[in-house]
């Protein structure tokens, strides 16, 4: 099958899933996985599982990333801050429907990679910082202090204080939360300047390495 059928197949085992954002189905209906995966996965890359890439990350499962992105309740208008760019598959999803993305990876050669890779997609509204995400975003350009979504993509062993900060009022994050067996998607809200925590489905990520130096 061409890529393009596997897409719109993989599209519909999202809404058997129970993924019905339209916002979110187009930008799968949109993004070419294949291009974000190896070059020996390529054939698989419309299986809705997680596939290895490089330094022993993965690109993660396509019905997780739709569950992320559905819970954020993205709008066009969003600032949004992710982090674990990994391959920049879902970075690119995100950068179809929203204003703008920051993305935070820690291991460099990832980063430049994906950075090549959306580049060469045409992307113009993604920025970039090779670093440790539990600060969250801390660079002078552009100077964003607080974001709209937030969404994480490994599992930290604690909710990152400094990525509660940086969620403005009325935002919400998406991020794993606990050890290798056992991780819960936490869906975090800030109302009237209170944050407001709810623990969704359990879920697998790499985990979001506390950074040494
Ligand atoms: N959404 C990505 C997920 C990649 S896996 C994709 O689908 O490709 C998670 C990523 O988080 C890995 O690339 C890993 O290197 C990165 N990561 C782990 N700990 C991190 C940290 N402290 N700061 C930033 N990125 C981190």
């Amino acid at each position: 099958m061409r890529f393009e059928d596997q897409r719109l197949k993989l599209v519909e085992t999202l809404k058997t899933g129970g993924i019905s954002d339209p916002l979110v189905l187009e930008a799968f209906r949109r993004v070419p996985r294949e291009d974000y995966v190896l070059q020996e996965y390529r054939e698989y890359a419309y299986r809705n599982q997680p596939l290895p890439i490089l330094e022993a990350q993965t690109i993660s499962q396509p019905l997780m990333i739709a569950i992320m992105l559905s819970h954020l309740k993205l709008e066009p208008t969003d600032i949004v801050l992710e982090i674990g760019t990994g391959s920049g598959y879902q970075t690119a999803l995100l950068a179809g429907i929203v204003q703008e993305v920051c993305s935070v990876e820690l291991i460099d050669t990832l980063s430049l990679r994906a950075q090549k890779t959306l580049k060469r997609a045409g992307f113009k509204n993604i920025w970039f910082r090779i670093g440790d995400g539990w600060q969250g975003w801390k660079q002078a350009y552009p100077p964003y202090k607080e974001f709209n979504k937030i969404v994480v993509s490994a599992a930290a062993e604690e909710i990152p204080e400094e990525l509660c900060a940086q969620l403005a009022e009325g935002g919400i994050m998406a991020i794993p939360v606990g050890k290798n067996t056992s991780q819960s998607l936490f869906i975090i809200q800030r109302e009237n300047g209170e944050l407001k925590y709810r623990e969704d489905t359990p879920c697998a990520f790499v985990p979001l390495v506390k950074d040494k130096k």
